[in-house]
């Protein structure tokens, strides 16, 4: 129901015309086939995905002898869904059984990032663990007034320096803190200025080194967060950001406000990198374990 709501807007454009396309055609052929790559490509797909996409579905009728576009109507989703989870848990959240889970978020200035903190922290927190947070963005203005409105929010702790202190220095005393008050989850915001990118991807590695030391193993999941909304942006963040820091996983924020929810396709499909979550609105539970089927299911419902 979720992703029904969240991806209104993606699937007024994309799953009308889909449905449109599969009734108005009395045969699958090569146009049938132009007009569907025009349509992924217009829900911001990517160019190289569509084509793969268009490629397999070509296959599929093929191989299964399928002429009625109707019938072609599972393929899509079947192939759609295939591409968006290459192995089955990798959708799902690093947490270890045993100690504490160290979390890194990554991403651009105002993509959602301590939002999504907070949202992870409220789930977390329900699922009975112990949450900190890390104020690790000590650059942004007000970063650190906002993270703590929402360890409010969320009923959880936040441990912070002040504006323009040494970011490695907050995590790692936001690790100690975390050891002595038996926390089962540390979530650690960092900066998000690409201004000065060097500078940027030094500090994130810096912490990242911190975070190393201190607890063999980790980090245990380092998820970049992006901005749906922002189509191929979203995607070339990605990449800037895969290049410097190993990426585990990806948060796909701003789903509701978009047509442009194929992004996700392209990224998983173009980027070796899994969605973990997606987030479908400003209020603490809009943030959803990324699950391909309900997410294609959304797209088609
Ligand atoms: P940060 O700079 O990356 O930490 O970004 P923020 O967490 O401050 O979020 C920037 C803006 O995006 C805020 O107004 C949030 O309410 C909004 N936002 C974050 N996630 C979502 C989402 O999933 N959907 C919508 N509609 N807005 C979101």
């Amino acid at each position: 129901e979720k992703f029904k709501d969240g991806l209104e807007k993606t699937r007024s454009s994309f799953s009308f015309k889909v449905n449109d396309l599969l009734k108005r055609y009395r045969k699958v052929d090569e146009e049938f086939f132009e007009e569907l790559e025009e349509i992924l490509i217009g829900a911001d797909v990517g160019v190289h995905t569509v084509l793969d996409i268009i490629d397999e579905l070509k296959d599929v009728a093929r191989t299964r002898n399928i002429k009625d576009p109707q019938e072609l109507r599972s393929a899509i989703t079947e192939k759609l869904a295939e591409m968006l989870q290459k192995d089955d848990s990798e959708n799902k959240l690093n947490l270890q059984a045993d100690g504490m889970t160290v979390i890194l978020f990554v991403g651009v200035n105002g993509v959602g990032k301590t939002t999504t903190i907070g949202k992870l922290a409220h789930q977390l927190k329900n699922d009975g663990k112990k949450v900190i947070l890390a104020a690790g963005d000590t650059f942004r203005a007000g970063a650190i007034d906002q993270l703590e409105v929402w360890g409010e929010r969320a009923g959880v702790d936040v441990i912070k320096h002040h504006e323009g202190a040494d970011p490695a220095a907050v995590i790692y005393d936001s690790i100690q803190a975390a050891k002595s008050r038996k926390a089962d989850v540390l979530l650690c915001d960092t900066a998000g200025r690409l201004q000065n990118k060097v500078n940027l991807m030094n500090e994130l590695s810096k912490v990242k080194r911190v975070i190393e030391r201190e607890i063999p193993g980790a980090p245990h999941e380092v998820l970049l967060v992006v901005d749906a909304t922002t189509g191929q942006n979203a995607m070339n963040q990605a990449k800037t950001f895969g290049q410097s820091t190993d990426v585990t996983g990806l948060v796909l924020t701003k789903l509701d406000g978009t047509a442009k929810g194929g992004i996700v396709l392209a990224i998983r499909h173009e980027l070796d990198i899994p969605v973990k979550f997606v987030g479908l609105g400003e209020k603490i539970d809009d943030l959803q374990e990324f699950d391909p089927e309900q997410f294609v299911y959304g797209l088609f419902a």
